[in-house]
C-alpha cells in the first residue's frame, strides 16, 4: 500500500507529495521546497519517519515543482526520474524562477530518463508512468491501479485544468489526453494534483467545468 503524503511549498502554493510504501521507502515527487524553512521541513519529515527515500520523481519541468530538487539530492543521494522531453523546461527553469527570487545553485539534472508505459516499484508497490503533455512537454502522471492513486502534477486540478499557455502548452493535446488517459480510470481514482486540493476522476469527471461541454 502507498500512502501520500502531502507538503504544500513555495509562493506558488505547490504540492510536493511523498509517496510511501510500507517497507517505509519512499519517492518524492515533484519537491518544491524553497528556503531553509521548507527543507528542514521536508528533511525532517524524512528522518523523523525512519523513512528510505529512493527516488524524485518529476511531472514536469516547471520552476515551482522543481526547486527543492538539488536539496534533496544533496541531502539523500537521490536520482532524478522524468520524461526527455521535461529538459527542456528544467533548464531553463532557473532563469525563470529568478523572477519570483528563487535561486537555483545549479541546474537539476535528470539521471533516468522515464517513458510512457513504463513501471517503477517504491519497496513493494508500483507505479506507472503516463506520457500525457498540452501543459508543459514532457508532462507525465503516476498512477498505481491497486491503490487507486494519480499523481497528476499540473495536468488536472480539482475543478480545473492546467494552464496552456505557457512554452510547449497545447489545449488540444491537454484536453484529449485527460479524456482518453486520466478519465478512462476508475471512478474512485484520488487524484493529486499539483495545486490545490485532492479530488476524484469521478467528480471531475462529472464537475469539471473545462471538461464537460453540458455544464
Ligand atoms: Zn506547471
Ligand atoms: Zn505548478
Amino acid at each position: 500500500m502507498l500512502e501520500v503524503y502531502r507538503f504544500i511549498f513555495n509562493p506558488f502554493q505547490e504540492n510536493s507529495y511523498v509517496l510511501i510504501d510500507e517497507t517505509k521507502t519512499c519517492a518524492i515527487v515533484d519537491p518544491g521546497n524553497y528556503n531553509e524553512d521548507e527543507n528542514t521541513r521536508i528533511k525532517s519529515f524524512i528522518i523523523e519517519n525512519g523513512l528510505n527515500p529512493k527516488m524524485i520523481l518529476l511531472t514536469h519541468g516547471h520552476f515551482d515543482h522543481i526547486c527543492g530538487v538539488n536539496f534533496l539530492v544533496e541531502t539523500f543521494n537521490l536520482p532524478v526520474y522524468a520524461h526527455a522531453e521535461a529538459e527542456k523546461m528544467i533548464s531553463s527553469a532557473p532563469e525563470h524562477a529568478a523572477a519570483f527570487d528563487i535561486s537555483f545553485a545549479q541546474l537539476p539534472v535528470i539521471n533516468y530518463k522515464i517513458e510512457d508505459g513504463e513501471e517503477l516499484s517504491i519497496g513493494n508497490s508500483k507505479l506507472s508512468v503516463t506520457h500525457l503533455p498540452g501543459h508543459s512537454e514532457g508532462s507525465v502522471f503516476y498512477y498505481s491501479e491497486p491503490n487507486k492513486i494519480a499523481v497528476v502534477g499540473d495536468i488536472l486540478f480539482n475543478g480545473s485544468i492546467g494552464r496552456t499557455d505557457l512554452q510547449g502548452g497545447n489545449l488540444d493535446d491537454l484536453l484529449g489526453g485527460i479524456h482518453t488517459k486520466l478519465l478512462t480510470l476508475p471512478e474512485d481514482t484520488q487524484v493529486f494534483p499539483g495545486h490545490g486540493p485532492e479530488t476524484t476522476i469521478g467528480i471531475e469527471a462529472k464537475t469539471n467545468p473545462f471538461l464537460n461541454d453540458e455544464i
